[in-house]
């Protein structure tokens, strides 16, 4: 490289999500000169926020895991207080006649509350004894070390053991919504992941909306926002290329957007590395958070999820998640909807959508048919990363393989270690420690 060539930045980050504002974050601290370009107005991604008629409502992330020390860490360094909201989580299950509660820790709630028979009893210790035997390898970020479990579906893992009944009756029903309506395809490794981070332990949310981390971050950091990259070339310099055609130069990237656009938008990758991130898939997800004048009379004993027979949708009770996310007295049941076999719900209208709301609220909440104030709908086209069996292990090989490469590009995402924030976080975190290291030694 020619030592007199002039960058616009050393580092630019592409991406404003949790990923990249972590990148961005850990270099702007170690003195890099960096710039984080966002194509919406407003930074935080699948980690964001809308405020309306005073419900507070998470778009995409919603429940954190009291063991995600990324954030937790960063929270504590930016002065982020109040941060915890710690709530009870259960999940509500539908039982042969009602509506039972059953809590993450208590695999005992499963056969007193009738739902399970102890033929199940195998596959559950199995399941629980797998997980407990990876322990804090699980955390997020760490994925590079339990690889080698990601060998078979959750759906083949807990059938070899007669778990069918609890796969049908418990796990899918209560985490198909959260997985973005694949469940049952995705590894055991990731339904391990999910438990351990977020399900085992205490579970916590941001007292005034999820995008108060990404917002406080954003504060400290150079961010451009409403600039859609369209290409980006990595070189000696780096050239991105944004849509308005402008051009901005750096030493370094890091790519921190989903997989599947990473691949559209880079060039010259290696041989592979392309294809390796154009596989990536998300499941779609349509949220239609409807907003209710009073409580429903059937609440549950926590926040969960409750997945309502027959609708391939589940909801999640907001005003049991946090105190503050209604105005007082009123509530918000926010209906998860995925594609299923008999419906492609993110190819509906958005009024084909809250139509469907309606019905759902009107079936299963009758007391709040007349109740509903308004519905804001939030649809995600990149919403949960999906992860069949062998795709952690490759994106593990794809990690490696990045901290060894010559190449001025770093890419970070939930779908390089999991499907949640703090996988995103510490992948974040990671790309710009390489940038750090690299330039700063
Ligand atoms: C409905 C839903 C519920 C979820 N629930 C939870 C949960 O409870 N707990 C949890 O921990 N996780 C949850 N997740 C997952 C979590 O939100 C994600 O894992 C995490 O936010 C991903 O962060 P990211 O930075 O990798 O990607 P993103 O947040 O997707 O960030 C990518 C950014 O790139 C921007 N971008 C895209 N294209 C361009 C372009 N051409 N130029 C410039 N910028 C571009 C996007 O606008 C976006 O801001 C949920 C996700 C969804 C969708």
């Amino acid at each position: 490289m020619n030592s007199d060539t002039v960058f616009d930045y050393e580092v630019i980050v592409v991406g404003a999500g949790i990923s990249g504002l972590g990148a961005a974050y850990t270099m702007q601290k170690a003195g890099l000169k960096v710039c984080v370009l966002e194509k919406e107005n407003r930074v935080g991604g699948r980690m964001s926020t809308d405020r309306v008629n005073g419900f507070v409502i998470d778009r995409g992330a919603t429940i954190l895991g009291r063991d995600f020390g990324y954030m937790r860490k960063l929270s504590a360094e930016l002065n982020v207080k109040q941060f915890e909201n710690p709530f009870r989580f259960v999940f509500g299950l539908k039982g042969r006649d009602k509506m039972r509660f059953i809590r993450p820790r208590r695999p005992d709630d499963l056969f007193q509350k009738g739902l399970l028979t102890f033929s199940s009893l195998r596959a559950i210790v199995r399941f629980f004894a797998g997980m407990l035997w990876l322990g804090r390898k699980l955390r997020h970020g760490q994925s590079v070390r339990t690889a080698a479990y990601d060998d078979q579906s959750i759906e083949e893992f807990l059938t070899r053991y007669g778990g069918h009944e609890l796969l049908e009756k418990v796990l899918e029903p209560g985490l198909n919504g959260p997985m973005g309506g694949h469940f049952r395809q995705n590894s055991r490794l990731i339904v391990w992941q999910t438990f351990w981070n977020v399900l085992f332990h205490r579970v916590w949310a941001y007292r005034s909306g999820m995008d108060t981390l990404p917002e406080a971050m954003a504060k400290k950091l150079e961010v451009k926002l409403n600039c859609a990259v369209a290409t980006i070339e990595h070189g000696h310099p780096c050239r991105i290329t944004l849509q308005s055609g402008e051009v901005l130069t750096s030493k370094a990237v890091v790519v921190a957007l989903p997989g599947n656009i990473a691949a559209r938008v880079c060039r010259n990758l290696p041989a592979g590395v392309q294809e390796l991130l154009a596989e990536t898939t998300y499941g779609k997800m349509s949220i239609a958070h409807v907003m209710l004048g009073k409580r429903p009379a059937q609440d549950a004993p926590g926040m969960g999820f409750y997945p309502l027979a027959g609708e391939h949708c589940e909801i999640e009770a907001e005003h049991l998640r946090g105190p503050e996310f209604c105005p007082p007295g009123k509530a918000m049941l926010s209906l998860y909807f995925w594609d299923h076999a008999q419906e492609t719900v993110s190819a509906m209208s958005d009024a084909q959508v809250n139509a469907k709301a309606r019905e759902v609220i009107a079936r299963h909440f009758p007391d709040c048919a007349e109740a509903i104030e308004g519905i804001h709908l939030v649809r995600w086209e990149e919403g949960i990363a999906r992860f069949p069996p062998g795709r952690l292990k490759k994106m593990a090989a794809l990690r490696q393989q990045m901290l060894h490469w010559d190449l001025p590009l770093q890419f970070c995402g939930d779908y390089l270690d999991g499907i949640a924030t703090e996988s995103a976080l510490a992948l974040g975190v990671g790309a710009g420690e390489v940038w750090v290291k690299r330039l700063r030694g």
